[in-house]
């Protein structure tokens, strides 16, 4: 019937929790700095921890980053968020397994360095190694931007800031801030 909606359609049901978007943490700040530890299955499963990792990707999109890792939202988990051709998706205890010898310079942002990008030296290509959300192994090879944000992302859980590597720093936005 034209009109008259079926509740079981309506687009917020009782059981959908809400995403919250989180506050990122800005550099200079010692939480940026910390270690990240790794994740086990139980802990990745837990209701907490997926709610966690809801409200990163909802916390990306609202700051139109491609990339976010947990330290950025004062969580030292080894949890990142990055843009893929199938949209954001997580990766658990992340780790580079294989890279390109070949490197490239380009700009990067990051959502914790707001108004400065800089140019960055980065392995062209990487292989990562990763559970995805579900703790089922996934293994995935990257070239181009997405190359750059495992890079990047990776990087925060060790501490690492691009900062640190840039070879020119510059004020001003960048297109992409991860
Ligand atoms: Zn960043």
């Amino acid at each position: 019937m034209i009109g008259c909606r079926n509740p079981i359609q309506q687009p917020f049901s009782s059981i959908h929790y809400a995403m919250n978007e989180l506050d990122v943490i800005k550099n200079p700040n010692s939480i940026l700095r910390k270690v990240s530890e790794p994740i086990s299955e139980a802990d990745l499963l837990s209701a907490k921890t997926q709610s966690l990792i809801d409200n990163m990707i909802e916390t990306m999109k609202v700051e139109n980053g491609v990339g976010l890792a947990a330290p950025q939202v004062g969580e030292h988990l080894r949890i990142i968020i990055a843009e893929t051709n199938e949209g954001p998706r997580a990766f658990i205890n992340p780790k580079i397994i294989s890279k390109s010898e070949k490197i490239v310079s380009g700009e990067e942002g990051c959502l914790s360095v707001p108004g400065v990008y800089g140019i960055v030296k980065r392995h062209k290509k990487v292989k990562i190694k990763a559970k995805n959300r579900q703790g089922e192994p996934v293994r995935m090879s990257a070239g181009g931007l997405l190359s750059v944000i495992f890079q990047h992302e990776i990087d925060h859980l060790d501490g690492i800031l691009f900062i640190d590597k840039a070879e020119k720093i510059i004020k001003g936005e960048s297109a992409s801030a991860i």
